[in-house]
């Protein structure tokens, strides 16, 4: 009888989880209060989650081009006023800098190449990649589906409730256990905000705008005042998303058309090309999403509940969920194996 776990949340981290338990051969089953489907489009730990992720896109988009919803791409970064951390990437060492090596196709940009208003005083690019996440999440679920995962439309008051409610015999506490159940050794808490007390845990409001054009590169721009310019292109006719706000502790779900001018206005004068020959961009609708932050960081650690059992936790991803997926679910697995295995979860 396979071991099972049993992931709390279908957004892009649960998905990821769910998929490599399934290849660690834990029988798996993901449950979300909703079918699934993302809300919006698209420290050394961090920075290697990124890494690890970057293989995996790359691996998934060469094998799966048209299905996976993954685009391939130039990242191009602009500041107004770059951080030594961006200096030090100008500064030519005898080995080269570590971080410009471990970025695939980095250039930095010549003040030629800068947006007209003057204003940017450093740049760069590299090859990244995009999700439409719409394809992508669908994308994993159908995978994870197809591979004998369990999907359960569950709304769940803590990730600790999961181990009363019997998941691993076929939903119920007591009665026959199925072929795909078995022993539930561990839930992973994949649920964006938490579910659990955690007084670090907020939200990060950001208004965009979803354009109709293609944009060719994803583009981030840092503007001298703190604010951000970008756009990320969803690839896979969904268009392009135009951003947006960061703005920490806001709740408001209402878009603002002055923002919403304003963020076009500053996208179409950063980088002109989106425009194309009408001049101007086509909107199709406002997003105003709320990122999952958590001051200090995700947490991604091993819980041993008592009276219940063990949580592993994976959630707080903020404004990167996407480009860290596939590092924090190797962790999660990693965190799974350890307490099997009866070690120590903290990762
Ligand atoms: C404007 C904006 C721009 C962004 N840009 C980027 C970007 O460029 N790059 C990037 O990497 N990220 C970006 N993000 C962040 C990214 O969207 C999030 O980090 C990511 O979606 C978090 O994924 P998650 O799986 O942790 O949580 P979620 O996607 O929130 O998924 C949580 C899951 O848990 C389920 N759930 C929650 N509570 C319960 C419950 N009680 N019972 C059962 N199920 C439950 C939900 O139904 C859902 O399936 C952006 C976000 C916004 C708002």
């Amino acid at each position: 009888m396979p071991q099972h776990v049993v992931v709390v949340g279908a957004g892009v981290i649960g998905l990821s989880c769910a998929l490599l338990l399934q290849e660690a051969r834990y029988a798996t089953t993901a449950g979300s209060r909703h079918p699934s489907l993302p809300p919006t489009s698209t420290a050394h730990r961090d920075h290697a989650h990124s890494l690890t992720t970057f293989a995996h896109m790359r691996r998934l988009h060469a094998a799966h081009p048209r299905t996976a919803g993954i685009t391939f791409l130039k990242g191009i970064e602009y500041l107004e006023r770059p951080g030594p951390e961006y200096l030090a990437l100008s500064t030519p060492s005898p080995s080269g800098n570590p971080v410009a090596r471990a970025l695939p196709g980095f250039r930095l940009l010549d003040a030629s190449e800068f947006p007209a208003d003057g204003r940017v005083t450093w740049g760069c690019e590299y090859d990244t990649w995009c999700v439409n996440p719409m394809v992508y999440c669908a994308f994993l679920l159908r995978r994870f589906a197809h591979r004998g995962g369990r999907v359960v439309e569950r709304e769940v008051r803590r990730p600790e409730e999961v181990f009363a409610l019997g998941l691993g015999n076929g939903g119920k506490k007591n009665g026959p256990e199925s072929s795909r159940g078995g022993e539930v050794v561990a839930v992973v808490n994949a649920s964006g905000t938490g579910l659990v007390p955690d007084a670090e845990m907020t939200v990060t409001r950001g208004q965009t705008c979803l354009v109709a054009e293609e944009c060719d590169a994803t583009v981030t721009r840092q503007n001298a005042d703190g604010s951000w310019t970008f756009c990320v292109p969803r690839g896979f006719e969904g268009g392009t998303v135009i951003g947006g706000t960061k703005e920490l502790n806001n709740w408001d779900v209402e878009p603002s058309r002055e923002v919403r001018e304003e963020l076009l206005r500053k996208f179409g004068e950063t980088y002109p090309k989106i425009l194309g020959e009408k001049g101007e961009m086509t909107v199709l609708r406002d997003i105003v999403g709320r990122r999952p932050t958590r001051n200090g960081g995700p947490r991604i650690e091993g819980e041993a509940v008592p009276g219940a059992g063990f949580v592993m936790h994976a959630y707080g991803l903020g404004g990167r969920g996407y480009e860290l997926s596939w590092g924090v679910a190797e962790a999660v697995v990693e965190g799974v194996e350890r307490h099997v295995k009866g070690g120590e979860a903290k990762l």
